[in-house]
């Protein structure tokens, strides 16, 4: 079959045929018809995700059709439509036996430990509990943009940050899952502020529902521009990069007893933070959260989410690509260029 292949870091994604995954007993063989390109797929490219070993096949956005069913799988058959969150959890711990399972201490990850999407197949294990049956309604390029960045995006702001009509929300970083979140956002009433350093990517927030935009290269203190244009402060804050400055910005921008989510993943040198405890955490007492993907259970409500409030996830996508583009989209995200959601189509 054919894979995009990461075979040294930072450099093009190399188009090669590999052999075909062997369907896992308890799993699935997927046909890949669409994957997103996701920033998390980025820090793989530049070699700081910490699970990622070369050779290797990224992509964690997935939708397709069941190509084979292996013995130990009950809930699906051969020709289901699929999408999948791209932690496969155990099923079986006492953290997904309790709803958990994006907690779980065996997980089977697409995409980072384990191979990914960029490729025409792709096997997914512990299947009955994580694979999701993808409505009709759904298109393969709308699930795939929906992928782990809506998921995400939906989970951080009702699971986790509890938003409530009239809220207000600032999204620091609009790429993927910051655009997600003002989409849904805007549909559960919250009132929003879309804070990155790329125009087009603050008008793409803006039309999608952000009230105000913040370029925070032209601002030169992001959280009080935050705090005087919503009176107070936000609510809840999605950091949406996993950057040390956006981290500070978000917190520095948050109301007394705001929420923080940590939604960008803080790699490398952002790995570790100063804290303004005593003023921040103590006196305004702001809640910090963290936040990483969503469980195969969430998926219902997402689902129900966006048809009843007549959203269309296909705004969030600027653009298909084949296969072999996927790199490009990567030095994008290198100069923080580009803008939106690209999906792979063409394999
Ligand atoms: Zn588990
Ligand atoms: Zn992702």
């Amino acid at each position: 079959m054919r894979a995009a292949v990461l075979t040294a870091f930072s450099q093009p994604l190399e188009i090669q045929n590999v052999d075909m995954p062997a369907c896992p007993p308890d799993g699935v063989i997927v046909s890949i018809k669409a994957c997103g390109v996701c920033r998390s797929d980025w820090h793989g490219w530049k070699g700081a995700h910490p699970a990622i070993k070369l050779p290797h096949i990224p992509g964690h956005e997935l939708a397709g059709i069941i190509e084979e069913v292996g013995p130990n799988c009950t809930k699906f058959h051969v020709g289901q439509r699929v999408t999948a969150p791209f932690i496969l959890s155990c099923g079986v711990c006492p953290d997904c036996t309790h709803g958990r399972a994006t907690v779980c201490g065996h997980q089977h990850v697409i995409g980072f430990g384990n191979p990914g999407a960029f490729a025409e197949y792709l096997a997914v294990p512990r299947a009955d509990f994580n694979l999701v049956p993808l409505p009709e309604e759904f298109s393969f390029i709308d699930a795939a943009g929906m992928g782990c960045r809506v998921t995400t995006a939906f989970r951080a702001l009702v699971d986790r940050a509890n938003i409530q009509p009239g809220e207000w929300l600032a999204v620091h970083g609009c790429g993927g899952v910051g655009l997600s979140a003002i989409l849904i956002a805007k549909a559960l009433g919250a009132r929003i502020i879309g804070v990155d350093l790329n125009e087009d990517a603050l008008a793409y927030a803006r039309k999608l529902g952000a009230e105000h935009t913040i370029n925070a290269r032209d601002t030169t203190n992001v959280g009080e521009a935050i705090r005087d244009l919503t009176g107070g402060g936000a609510n809840v804050s999605i950091e949406a990069l996993g950057i040390t400055p956006t981290f500070t910005n978000s917190i520095m921008g948050l109301a007394k007893l705001g929420r923080h989510v940590q939604v960008g993943l803080p790699v490398d040198e952002h790995a570790h933070v100063d804290l303004p405890l005593l003023d921040i955490i103590y006196m305004r007492q702001v809640s910090l959260m963290g936040m990483r993907g969503m469980a195969a259970s969430g998926f219902p409500a997402l689902f129900k989410l966006i048809t009843e409030k007549h959203l269309d996830p296909g705004q969030l996508i600027s653009g298909t690509i084949a296969l072999d583009q996927a790199s490009n989209v990567f030095v994008d995200m290198d100069n923080f260029a580009g803008s939106g959601i690209k999906v792979i189509d063409r394999f």
